[in-house]
């Protein structure tokens, strides 16, 4: 796993959510909403996170911000694990570590221009004068395809895919160097969302951007991504360059996310892997590979014993007995 200009290293990330029962509310057990997470991220690439929903994708990226705070691993940025930092060390660090939601409108106080939304980051940072802030709002504006005019309206007179650019605008106005992208465009229209991939894709070029892309469509993740993780149930099942992946999926639970991307190809005779079930519940995860209530190869030792995470070809890695 390991690359030579890694930008992000997170090794064995864990976030596990007490679980409160009972009437004095007490824990009794724990949401393993990320469980043993590793993977790197190379300077101005774009690394995907992949899988069905509740399969700990969304935790993971939030938890690279700290937005919830891990329950343990490392997450290296730069080469210092960020999570040594007290909160006011990491407030330094955080501008280079920005978020693009899903639900920018949500994130956006309705009662604020957008000048002054792209402003109130540069003030809390205190990292420039109000004339370099003025000349950089416009130029983010701009680069995001937003008119000098625009700038002084409000967030409820644009369209869902302007409100989008916004959103795009405040993460990057703080100049970072990576930008987690959680299902940033799995809201929009299929017309607008090409718009916005195509957007994020020229301003990763023209800013030298790092991505972690988010989502559950593996159509869109095969258009922008460099690499590819696939989870399930918290943990890292596999991980390849997206040429690889898509072209040769190992672990059973890829092959049948892939076999569920709709084709318009008439010769494509791909047939349909169903699964069968609902993804367990993470607190109480099965025996052995957390996969095997689901597989359709799962064998005996399966439940025995949790398959190794390993590489199985040049930078392709599985967590599968099939390949041990
Ligand atoms: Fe299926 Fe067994 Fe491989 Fe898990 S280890 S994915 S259950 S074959």
């Amino acid at each position: 796993m390991s690359t030579s200009n890694a930008i992000l290293k997170v090794k064995d990330l864990k976030k596990h959510f007490p679980k409160k029962e009972g009437i004095f509310n007490r824990t009794k057990n724990y949401v393993r909403a990320v469980d043993g997470v590793s993977f790197e991220i190379n300077e101005e690439e774009t690394f995907s996170l992949v899988g069905e929903s509740g399969c700990g994708k969304s935790t993971t990226g939030r938890s690279i911000l700290r937005l919830h705070e891990p329950t343990s691993g490392e997450i290296l940025y730069s080469g210092k694990n960020i999570l040594d930092y007290t909160k006011r060390d990491f407030r330094k660090v955080r501008k280079d570590l920005q978020m693009i939601f899903q639900d920018p409108y949500s994130s956006l106080n309705p009662r604020m221009t957008v000048k002054n939304l792209l402003l109130e980051p540069l003030l809390t940072h205190n990292i420039c004068s109000k004339k370099e802030a003025t000349e950089r709002i416009i130029d983010i504006a701009d680069k995001v395809g937003l008119s000098k005019e625009q700038i002084n309206r409000h967030p409820h007179e644009f369209s869902g895919g302007q409100r989008q650019r916004i959103g795009i605008a405040r993460a990057l106005i703080l100049k970072p160097k990576i930008v987690i992208l959680d299902e940033a465009v799995s809201a929009l229209d299929v017309s607008i969302q090409a718009q916005i991939l195509n957007l994020l894709i020229d301003l990763q070029k023209d800013l030298k951007l790092t991505y972690v892309f988010i989502s559950h469509d593996l159509n869109v993740v095969k258009h922008v991504s460099d690499r590819v993780g696939v989870m399930y149930l918290g943990q890292m099942m596999e991980m390849a360059s997206t040429a690889s992946l898509y072209s040769n999926p190992l672990h059973p639970y890829t092959k049948s996310l892939l076999s569920a991307i709709p084709s318009i190809d008439p010769t494509d005779k791909r047939e349909r892997i169903i699964l069968q079930g609902d993804v367990p519940d993470p607190s109480n995860p099965p025996s052995g590979c957390p996969f095997r209530l689901r597989c359709p190869n799962a064998y005996d030792h399966c439940a025995i014993e949790k398959p190794i995470y390993r590489e199985v070809e040049s930078n392709h890695w599985v967590a599968c007995h099939l390949y041990n």
